[in-house]
């Protein structure tokens, strides 16, 4: 039997509620996640009172937009609502108000990684569109309780085409949409929250097949170890069936996150099961395009310019570039301190990307909240870079930086923690040692050259690591060259 090898197909949908003030089609706040009580942020529209009239929401319909720029789209001018229509207790409606045949915006695409390891590789995006969140459904016992603070929130779902040939790239593309989402600042992306979620189609096909097979779509996957886990189980699943002379069904799955396994949910359902029909309370939304192109002006510098930018700018390693440019808060905060020390960009970076993210993790912080101001980590890149202090006691220092939120000058002067660089004192401590150990010297003199750490660690030590080591070791040296004549 010769066996077949299998190529991995994956399409992601991902949802993500957009950051409004209010929900996607009435003035109830959208802010679920601090309401004080269940059922709370409710009003005749979001819980479908018969009569009651949907306006659409200007700032979800703008964050769209930036979205949809962002991932290289094309903005449609003429967008219409439609009613998907579906019984669940979580949709008090019985309906979702989303877009079918024009979504806000369609055709566009993102790089990630290739597959190969070289290069870039484009991911078509088919289109995103606006809709809104069900409510939360909680089970108690026999009963299911039902939460409408979130129906209605503002979701704008980003589908690609199936172009993913790993769970690596599909993992990439979901890393990059939560970035850009984070730095248009419009989805904070806390998947633990549930406010971004990802759906993963999944079919396999021999190598060399053009021909796409039945796939599966596993629903609300809440984490990237989620998605990749999932995905991953599921190829190999679809793997063993096909190998087993089995067929593929179109279904719609679940994953058992504590079994590590699929399950299903329900038989796939398709376009026509949920009657689509054009949102009879609702115009259709016409966009100029002077307001479309209004809205390039607002776009920021995002991740992949940046880093390139870094890469040019700074001379900066490209992972190091990418690290830094993954963050806004983090990129704008390497590029503050820059401007501000006299040190070199590469050291900025590796004070960033070394001591001071250890910390923010050690920590449990958020990199949108590094307690220490930009100046205050410049002013001690200088402390070190004047030799005020040693590289290690630099390091301790933004330790104490962390508790305390005190200035490092503050804190070098009141530890008195400045390094002796003073040529007259160092010379005064190397003379003495020298002539307190005259077996170690003839050692050395002798040949044995490693001794030399050895007297530098003699002064460490006397100085509690104050002793500016460069300038000892140059000391010693000079002693020694005058002994050897
Ligand atoms: P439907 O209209 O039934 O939801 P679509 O064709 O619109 O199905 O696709 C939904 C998602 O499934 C898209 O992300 C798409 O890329 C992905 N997809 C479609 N066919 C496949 C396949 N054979 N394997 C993997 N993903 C697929
Ligand atoms: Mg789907
Ligand atoms: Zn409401």
């Amino acid at each position: 039997m010769t066996s077949i090898k299998y190529e991995t197909v994956i399409g992601l949908e991902i949802h993500a509620e957009l950051q409004t003030a209010s929900k996607m089609f009435c003035g109830c706040s959208a802010d679920y996640s601090s309401a004080p009580e269940a059922n709370t942020n409710i009003c005749p529209v979001c819980t479908a009172l018969p009569g009651a009239m949907p306006v659409i929401n200007a700032k979800a319909v703008e964050q769209a937009i930036l979205v949809g720029l962002a991932l290289n789209c094309t903005i449609n001018p003429h967008n219409t609502f439609a009613r998907k229509n579906y019984f669940y207790p979580d949709l008090p409606k019985g309906y979702q108000i989303s877009q079918y045949d024009l979504p806000i915006a369609s055709e566009g695409w993102l790089d990630v990684p290739a597959d190969s390891g070289k290069g870039t590789q484009r991911i078509i995006i088919r289109r995103a569109h606006l809709e809104e969140d069900t409510a939360k459904t909680f089970h108690r016992g026999d009963h299911a309780l039902i939460d409408y603070n979130r129906a209605g929130v503002p979701l704008l779902e980003i589908v690609t085409e199936p172009d993913f040939r790993s769970v690596e790239s599909a993992l990439a593309y979901a890393t990059k949409i939560r970035a850009i989402l984070r730095y248009l600042g419009v989805n904070a992306g806390d998947m633990e929250k549930g406010i971004l979620r990802f759906e993963a189609n999944v079919s396999v096909r021999p190598v060399g097949s053009d021909e796409f097979r039945t796939r599966t779509e596993i629903k609300n996957l809440n984490s990237f170890r989620a998605l990749t886990r999932a995905s991953t189980y599921e190829v190999e699943r679809q793997i063993k069936v096909y190998e087993n002379g089995g067929q593929i069904v179109q279904e719609t799955l679940g994953w058992d996150e504590a079994r590590g396994v699929t399950v299903s949910q329900r038989s796939k359902e398709h376009a026509h099961d949920y009657r689509y029909f054009p949102e009879p309370d609702l115009p259709p939304l016409e966009l100029s395009q002077a307001y479309i192109d209004s809205f390039h002006a607002h776009l920021p510098e995002l991740p992949d310019a940046k880093t390139e930018r870094f890469l040019r700018e700074y001379g900066l390693k490209p992972q190091d570039a990418a690290l830094l440019a993954s963050e806004r808060s983090l990129a704008d905060y390497f590029e503050t301190v820059v401007k501000q020390t006299r040190d070199s960009a590469q050291t900025v970076c590796n004070w960033l990307t070394g001591a001071l993210l250890r910390q923010v993790n050690e920590l449990g912080l958020s990199v949108d909240a590094i307690p220490v101001p930009a100046v205050h980590l410049a002013q001690l890149i200088d402390l070190a870079f004047d030799k005020t202090i040693n590289g290690n006691t630099a390091k301790s220092v933004l330790v104490e930086m962390f508790q305390s939120g005190r200035a490092p000058k503050e804190i070098v002067e009141a530890q008195g923690l400045g390094q002796i660089s003073d040529e007259g004192v160092l010379k005064e401590m190397v003379i003495k040692l020298i002539a307190d150990n005259p077996k170690e010297v003839t050692s050395y003199l002798g040949g044995r050259e490693t001794l030399l750490q050895w007297f530098i660690g003699q002064i460490a030590r006397a100085t509690k690591g104050k002793a500016n080591s460069q300038a000892v070791k140059q000391l010693l040296l000079d002693e020694f060259e005058k002994l050897k004549k």
